[in-house]
């Protein structure tokens, strides 16, 4: 049984990982291994695009356990915060959300509230409903326009209308368990390539963009397949494939981060600050999270997104490097304290959970039989593509093709 697999991000491995003691399982891989999770090393190997997992990612932290990485495994407290203006508020305990002056005190017990009673709800009624529709009937003008309006543009870019009110409440229902003092989050001590590099042990990976034809049977490259499991986005895979698998079209977005090497931090303590306007969204002060030592340096992330046609995403590097530097500087960190910058970009960074979405979600299944498709527009990954998700989704997608190859 020959199975051929597109794509080595985390759904890619994963189900390799699931299958390869039932099939010959050859994977298929364009560009670097590990995809979205990719990292980029120089003295120290730091992921492109800044990752982080949660107490709850069942299928990451059983994969890290079973690789036997359990020990890097580290958890803290991660502080966040909130720029106006150029300048940063603390947003973590009590005492600091109330003392934030850019919202009033009702304000701020309607949010409380919202958030607790989110996880009671059933949010897949509001999936028709747009986000800035539901938070305008619910909360008000003011906690949208001064409050969500900034963090809407800065995770979904220009797209932010479209994204349903279901996935602010799916969101918040899955994110609300915080401590007093803050969320606690998860990484793998000196980063996640660790977990790519084991996962990718005794896989058989061809470093070729995968190239699919169906006639008789399925062909990769030239090569005779039994199935296919597509874990690429999906605007990747060949229209008429995709039109005869009866595949719905899903929106994506873009990720355009800038990865920084600086001789200062930004904030005193805070780990991720989320910004009121400018080039980028949010500062993520990775050397905040895990200890300097580790770097050398203070490691640190502008994060920004576009639509896969907007000008950020298809922007020069140069230019947008000129960019990041000159919004950064708004916040004390100038040009002379940059040991280096680089800037990541992908183009199909995650899907954009438009009014309706619900009923997009990519089933395992295709109405091609022996094509199956897995990743981030699979269920694993609603609310929030995420590693845990996509790990997920290659285990699952896994099962299906074993029940119907009967392996
Ligand atoms: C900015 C950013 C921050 C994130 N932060 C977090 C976080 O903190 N925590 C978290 O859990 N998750 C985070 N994620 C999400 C996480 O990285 C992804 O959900 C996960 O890595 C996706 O894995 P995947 O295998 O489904 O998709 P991908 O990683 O996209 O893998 C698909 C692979 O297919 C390859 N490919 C495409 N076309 C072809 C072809 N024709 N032939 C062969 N190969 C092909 C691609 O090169 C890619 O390697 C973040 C993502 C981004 C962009």
């Amino acid at each position: 049984m020959k199975i051929a697999i597109v794509g080595a991000g985390l759904t890619g491995l994963s189900a390799a990982i699931a299958l390869k003691e039932y099939a010959n399982v050859v994977v298929f891989e364009k560009d670097d291994v590990g995809g979205l999770a990719s990292s980029y090393c120089r003295e120290y190997c730091i992921e492109k695009f800044y990752h982080h997992c949660f107490r709850g990612d069942n299928a990451l932290l059983e994969m890290i356990k079973k690789l036997g990485l359990s020990s890097k495994l580290v958890w803290k407290v991660a502080r966040i915060g909130y720029a106006v203006g150029g300048k940063v508020y603390p947003l973590n305990t009590p005492f600091e959300i109330l003392r934030y002056p850019h919202m009033s005190f009702m304000d701020k017990a309607k949010l409380a509230l919202f958030t607790i009673r989110s996880k009671r709800r059933d949010y897949t009624k509001a999936d028709s409903v747009s986000v800035v529709d539901g938070i305008r009937q619910e909360l008000g003008d003011r906690l949208l326009e001064k409050f969500f309006m900034p963090l809407l543009k800065a995770k979904f870019g220009e797209s932010y209308p479209e994204v349903s009110y279901a996935w602010l409440l799916a969101r918040v229902s899955i994110r609300s368990n915080r401590k007093y003092s803050g969320e606690e989050l998860g990484y793998l001590r000196h980063g996640f390539h660790q977990l790519i590099e084991r996962m990718r042990e005794d896989i058989e990976i061809m470093s070729k963009a995968a190239r699919i034809e169906k006639n008789a049977g399925w062909v990769v490259n030239g090569e005779r397949f039994d199935a296919v499991i597509y874990t690429a986005p999906l605007p990747e895979l060949d229209e008429k494939i995709r039109k005869a698998a009866g595949v719905q079209d899903v929106k994506y977005q873009s990720s355009v981060c800038a990865l920084i090497g600086a001789k200062k931090s930004i904030t005193e303590d805070i780990y991720w600050t989320n910004v009121d306007r400018g080039i980028f969204g949010a500062i993520i002060e990775h050397t905040h999270f895990m200890p300097f030592e580790d770097y050398g340096e203070h490691v640190i992330y502008l994060a920004s997104y576009s639509s896969p046609s907007g000008w950020l995403f298809n922007a020069k590097s140069d230019e947008l490097r000129k960019l990041y530097l000159k919004d950064v500087a708004r916040f004390g960190l100038e040009e002379k304290d940059i040991n280096w910058i680089e800037i990541f970009r992908a183009k199909y960074s995650g899907p954009i959970y438009e009014k309706g979405y619900l009923n997009k979600i990519t089933p395992y299944r295709t109405a091609l039989k022996g094509l199956y498709i897995a990743g981030m527009t699979s269920k694993p990954n609603y609310p929030e593509r995420s590693m845990n998700g996509s790990i997920k989704a290659g285990m699952e997608v896994a099962e299906v093709v074993k029940a119907d190859l009967e392996v």
